[in-house]
């Protein structure tokens, strides 16, 4: 064993534990000397670590002289302003020694220089023991000097060591679920990839973080669903952490792909900021305002957009780990070299590129999968009608099956003589047109597609494609992406696509979708004849439309749900697999039909409406004049179903058309007369309220904005 590797990571403990106690004393003290007293020793342990930084770099007599006045120096100097400020607090009348009732309040500026003192310290630590362990980190640039620190084992495994340890030092004074991202977040950079320099550490670290980081946003996701307010405070760390987990994510892909750590380190430092400023002030979390995150379209888009970048990095990293063959020389970069045109444009094709080929990897949806279907499996604990937890379970099979594993290599390892995707109609062409170019030879396959989807259609409905076929409800349809709905009623954009009618909006997207879908079509047959010779930066106009459309667009407007609304490929009408499907459903024998229409004219609640995820708000008023709604907007979902009080609405499809043809009731009678229906599965429906952020849970519930879920009914 290395006896002074040991002793190296004896002392990185050490310094790590004492400077976690005295994170806790400077934040805990109910006295103001005792906070400046704890900031003085750590601004101290950062300064010894300054004379063995300049003897190390060049080990002298003269050097160690020198390394030691610097020193002893910058300590005399650091006292001065710790005095000054123990003199001012005198002087206010309010003695700097006095122990006051609750602990002492730390304010902007004294939590940054907190979290500067801890950060130069940790780099200086790191920086002297990779020069003790021969380890030369300045070499070459300052910029790879840095990056070199803080991508070393020194910095990233005792700075999560002080994450952890001072997480629990301070447990008391903060929020669980402050405590708990904490320890997750300190889990995270302890699994940092560019740590150490092995092929066996990196596996585990990509691995073990991307699990990690999925739980996180899990946890997160249902922290949103059930807490409908709580300080904006935690607010702004959890925008501020996931928008460094973005920028991480990136980092690593970055490092691993290019081999450049500079990214990956400089997020690092950014998330040591956010999280010392947190720990800095306990109190925030317990007392800012309350953030109402529904009516905060800004803050929830700025929080999904974090959590997409980090699941799109998280995706290409894990794709390039696991599968190198395909994806090593899949994400082309142009060189951003040249006129500032060329390097805008071609930054703008790097950034589409980069988007669609990790959006479209195997290890992205798988990823997406599991974090999104976690929230389906909670959603499917609270649903109590049976049709509607057989099409959640269809849902999240059909995902596993068709969107992930058919069109993975894993498919191709175990079915090595499967027929190309190409000839095999509605597995090989999930969305129809698009999915690969169109010719001559392949009229057959897409046809059969069409005919296939379209019966089903017909019989069941649009949700055979939009419930349960495609990728995109498993996205949406989860806890408390669901419950984003509530934006489809306030904002402006999508206050445009509410009811079964065809705005303005709707027709225009609908126009145009249509128009590029025939004209990329077309030219991609031509081209396929030889009688054109057209195509997107190399790709098939219909393949490249198909790609902007399902691997880009889609996930822009899936982070701008907060404008665009949820289910917004539906609500919008910009799918042209939504739409055709729609338009078959007009004709086909899906409809929601209500058991008495008498029960719909009482009700006051409307609640099938506020539980439309696609915003069909006009549909109660069809109950009480026809008894019965049909819309090509309808997918299915059934949250109406589940959410009518007086369980008075079904879904009416082919199956019931039989039933009826053979003089056969079509459902079973209402339950009961008006009385309401308790809501809740087996399980019964938590009561989801906005907890107020307290170390003591208590709740107090907020109105709902158009959510379908809401407190129980007493
Ligand atoms: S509209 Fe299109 S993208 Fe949206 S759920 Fe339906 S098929 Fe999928
Ligand atoms: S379906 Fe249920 S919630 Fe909707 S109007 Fe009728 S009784 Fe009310």
């Amino acid at each position: 064993m290395n006896v002074d590797l040991l002793l190296f990571a004896i002392v990185a403990a050490a310094m790590t534990c004492v400077s976690a106690f005295l994170i806790q004393a400077a934040v805990e003290s109910r006295a103001r000397a005792r906070s400046w007293v704890a900031l003085y020793l750590l601004a101290m342990m950062g300064e010894m670590w300054i004379s063995v930084v300049v003897y190390l770099s060049s080990p002298t007599v003269s050097r160690l002289v020198a390394g030691l006045a610097v020193s002893s120096f910058l300590m005399v100097l650091t006292v001065l302003p710790v005095l000054a400020g123990l003199a001012r607090s005198r002087s206010r009348g309010s003695p700097a020694t006095l122990v006051e009732d609750v602990p002492v309040r730390f304010g902007g500026g004294l939590a940054s220089l907190l979290a500067a003192t801890l950060l130069v310290n940790e780099f200086l630590m790191s920086w002297g023991l990779q020069l003790a362990t021969g380890t030369v980190p300045f070499g070459g640039s300052a910029l790879a000097g840095f990056v070199a620190v803080v991508n070393s084992p020194w910095f990233l495994f005792t700075m999560a060591g002080e994450m952890a340890l001072t997480a629990v030092l301070i447990r008391r004074r903060i929020p669980r679920p402050l405590f708990a991202f904490l320890v997750v977040q300190s889990g995270i950079m302890a699994l940092s990839p560019p740590a150490l320099v092995s092929p066996l550490w990196t596996q585990v670290a990509i691995y073990g973080s991307s699990v990690l980081m999925i739980g996180l946003f899990v946890y997160l996701f249902e922290y949103l669903y059930r807490h409908r307010q709580f300080p904006s405070a935690f607010g702004s760390y959890l925008v501020a952490l996931v928008s460094v987990y973005g920028l991480m994510m990136v980092g690593t892909f970055v490092w691993q792909y290019f081999g450049d750590g500079t990214t990956f380190a400089v997020s690092v430092v950014l998330e040591m900021v956010v999280v010392y400023l947190a720990v800095a002030r306990p109190a925030l979390f317990q007392d800012s305002p309350a953030l109402p995150w529904q009516l905060r379209p800004g803050w929830t888009t700025a929080l999904l957009s974090g959590v997409f970048v980090a699941e799109l990095g998280m995706g290409a990293v894990l794709s390039v780990q696991l599968d190198p063959a395909d994806y090593l020389g899949a994400f082309l970069f142009l060189p951003l070299a040249g006129p500032p045109g060329t390097v805008l444009l071609n930054a703008l094709s790097n950034g589409f590129w980069f988007f669609a080929t990790a959006a479209a990897s195997s290890w992205f949806l798988i990823m997406m999968g599991a974090e999104m279907g976690a929230l389906v499996v909670f959603k499917f604990r609270e649903t109590k009608n049976l049709e509607n937890r057989v099409r959640l379970l269809l849902m999240m099979g059909c995902y596993a099956a068709f969107a992930v594993f058919y069109p993975s290599i894993y498919f191709a390892l175990v079915f090595p003589n499967a027929p190309n995707p190409a000839t095999v109609p509605v597995l090989g062409w999930p969305m129809g047109i698009g999915s690969y170019p169109l010719a001559a030879g392949v009229f057959g396959t897409v046809l059969l597609t069409y005919v296939v989807l379209g019966v089903l259609t017909a019989f069941f409905g649009r949700r055979v494609v939009c419930s349960v076929f495609c990728t995109a409800p498993l996205m949406y349809q989860g806890t408390a992406i669901d419950s984003m709905k509530s934006f489809n009623r306030t904002s402006p954009v999508a206050r445009k696509y509410l009811s079964s009618r065809f705005s303005a909006a709707y027709s225009l997207t609908l126009g145009l979708v249509t128009v590029a879908l025939v004209g990329t079509s077309l030219l991609s047959y031509l081209d396929s004849t030889g009688a054109a010779n057209v195509y997107i930066q190399g790709n098939d106009p219909s393949v490249f439309f198909f790609v902007a459309s399902f691997s880009v667009a889609w996930y822009v407007l899936f982070v701008a749900i907060p404008y665009a609304g949820n289910y917004n490929c539906v609500t919008m009408g910009w799918c042209y697999t939504g739409i055709l499907s729609g338009a078959i459903q007009k004709i086909g024998t899906f409809k929601l039909k209500v058991r008495d229409r008498q029960v719909c004219r009482d009700c006051t609640t409307v609640d099938c409406a506020k539980g439309c995820p696609v915003g069909l708000v006009d549909m109660p008023g069809h109950f009480r004049a026809t008894g019965e709604f049909r819309s090509t907007k309808c997918c299915g979902v059934g949250d109406c179903v589940e959410d009518c009080p007086y369980d008075n609405l079904y879904v009416s499809d082919i199956r019931h058309t039989v039933r009826r043809l053979l003089g056969r009731p079509e459902t079973r009678p209402r339950a009961t007369g008006h009385t309401p229906q308790p809501r809740g599965g087996a399980r019964g429906r938590p009561t989801v309220s906005a907890v107020p952020f307290t170390l003591e849970e208590g709740a107090v519930p907020l109105p709902m904005v158009g959510s379908a879920v809401e407190p129980s009914p007493a």
